[in-house]
Order: structure tokens, then C-alpha cells, then sequence
């Protein structure tokens, strides 16, 4: 195996203990992220699920979920701190869209430091796979943890709000009975709520709900649609659109600082919330076949 890849093992593995040993990520709940993974790497072709298995690094046993919040627990550090903006979009206040050249950037302004933009962008370098990962430039395996996170927060909807009230983040609001904040209600609340309520506190018994939902229930006709969209640059703006018109319909309509959000709000939410996370697992494994697709794989197969 090669040094630098070794040192990316090691550092990798570093993060992840890190990681465990890190209080709750401010972000789309390692729970949301969790199942957008599960659901994407459940839907890869064969040829493309074998890549994703070679850029995972041997901790991972193969499985990408098991990774897909790290992005969230390396933002801060010093060597990572320039993708702290990368996890969202901020939108001017009450406009309810998103317009790529005018939103995507970070607060100094620098084009496509967003989350749309880091979607193509690392959608991008993992195509250099093609290319037999020579191009030393690109750590395809950052690469694939990164592209994997975004996609989840892309599909939250408070990741592209407002940008005078930081997505909901400063919308101080109570949860039932506790403090929290309307961008993490979007983040976790709906989800831990609806785990504790509907799904014993088991991860699997709730993702095997929107498998279900996505094989023979409500949104099995949708699917289809789902990956609709023209190309690279048009994908992501779709996605992040979808996200600041659910954010403006569902997520800030009639909140106000100091509310309480109970059931209604939970209620009528979390649909939205599981269908989310569905479609960003369901894209996902759309833009790794397709960027995994296609290409010659010269591995032995397995005995039969
Ligand atoms: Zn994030």
C-alpha cells in the first residue's frame, strides 16, 4: 500500500475516535446521515458498490455509513476548517429560492463554497477515478465521505434558510419540553422524537420503513422523478431549491422565537423529514452508478 494512504488510513482512523469521544455534531443528525448512506449504498450496481468498498478505508468494514458523519467532526479543525461552509446555503431572508451564483459562496464571498457546489465538486474529483486515482490532487476517499455527507445535508431543509437567522439557528424554540432551535428540530428532533415514539430507539427498525416506503409504498411512483435533472451543476441547485421551498413552507411558516413546536408540528413534519432522507440516499446512489458506472473492473469474481 502506499505511504500517503497509510497516513490517510491513520488519520482517518484518528478522526473517528475522535469522533466517538465528541459531544452531538450541530448538524443533520448522525442518524439522518446514517440511513441517507444505509439507503444509497442498499440501491449500487455491483461494479460501483465495489469501488465505494475499495475507497472505504479497512476500519470501515465496507460500510459507508459508517463514515458518513465524519465531515461533520473534522469542520472545526485546522485543516479542515475551510469546509466548515460547505455543509449549507445561506438564502436572503423571506426570498424562498436559490439562485447558484448569487448564494453559493462563503461569508468572504468566494464562489461555490456552499453545499451545491461541494456536491459537484466532489462528484467531479470522484469521476478521476476513472483514471485510476493517479491524479495525486484528489484524495478520492475524502472525496466519497465528503460527496456521501453533503448529499444528506443538501436534503435538509433548514441547511438552506435564511441567512440573518443562520438557517434557524438562532430561532430559539422549545421541543415538547426542552430547549432547542428550529434548525435543530429539522437536524434531529424530528428524527430522535419520531426513533423514541414509532421505532423502540432502533436506527434499523426505522430505516426499514423508508425501504419499505420506497419499495412498495407512498413514494415507489416518485422515484422516477427523483432523478430527474440535467447534469452536474443542475442537480445540486434543484436539490437545494426543493430544500428552501420545504424550509419556507414547513420549516420557518408561523414559528416564531420562543415557541413551543409539539405534536402538530411533529406530526406534520415528519413525513417530510423521512422523505428527505430517502431521496438523499436515493440521488446518491444515482450519482455513484453513475460516476462508478461504466468502466472496466479487473477483479476476480467470486466462485460459484
Ligand atoms: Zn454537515
Amino acid at each position: 500500500m502506499e505511504k500517503t494512504t497509510v497516513e490517510t488510513m491513520r488519520f482517518l482512523a484518528l478522526m473517528v475516535a475522535l469522533f466517538l469521544a465528541a459531544p452531538a455534531a450541530q448538524s443533520w443528525s448522525k442518524e439522518g446521515h446514517i440511513m441517507t448512506c444505509r439507503i444509497a449504498q442498499s440501491l449500487l450496481d455491483e461494479g460501483p458498490a465495489e469501488v465505494v468498498r475499495n475507497l472505504l478505508p479497512d476500519y470501515a468494514e465496507g460500510d459507508l455509513s459508517s463514515l458518513c458523519v465524519w465531515p461533520d467532526q473534522i469542520r472545526h479543525w485546522y485543516k479542515y476548517r475551510w469546509t466548515s461552509p460547505l455543509h449549507f446555503i445561506d438564502t436572503p431572508d423571506k426570498a424562498c429560492n436559490f439562485d447558484y451564483s448569487r448564494d453559493c459562496h462563503d461569508p468572504k464571498g468566494t464562489e461555490d463554497m456552499c453545499v451545491a457546489g461541494a456536491v459537484s465538486n466532489f462528484t467531479t474529483q470522484l469521476l478521476h477515478y476513472h483514471h485510476g486515482t493517479s491524479d495525486r490532487r484528489y484524495n478520492l476517499t475524502e472525496a466519497l465521505l465528503f460527496l456521501a455527507h453533503f448529499m444528506g445535508d443538501i436534503h435538509q431543509p433548514m441547511h438552506v434558510g435564511f441567512t440573518s437567522d443562520e438557517g434557524g439557528n438562532t430561532i430559539q424554540v422549545r421541543w415538547f419540553r426542552h430547549k432547542s432551535n428550529l434548525h435543530h428540530v429539522w437536524d434531529r428532533e424530528i428524527i430522535l422524537t419520531a426513533l423514541a415514539d414509532y421505532y423502540e430507539k432502533d436506527t434499523e427498525l426505522f430505516l426499514k420503513d423508508l425501504q419499505n416506503n420506497l419499495t412498495q409504498g407512498v413514494w415507489s411512483d416518485d422515484i422516477s422523478s427523483w432523478g430527474e435533472c440535467e447534469d452536474l451543476s443542475s442537480c445540486p441547485t434543484k436539490y437545494a431549491t426543493e430544500s428552501i421551498n420545504l424550509a419556507c413552507k414547513w420549516g420557518y411558516n408561523g414559528v416564531t422565537q420562543g415557541e413551543t413546536l409539539a405534536d402538530e408540528y411533529f406530526d406534520s413534519r415528519m413525513p417530510i423529514v423521512m422523505k428527505r432522507i430517502a431521496q438523499g440516499g436515493v440521488r446518491l446512489a444515482l450519482i455513484l452508478n453513475q460516476v462508478f458506472g461504466d468502466q472496466k473492473h479487473h477483479h476476480i469474481p467470486p466462485p460459484t
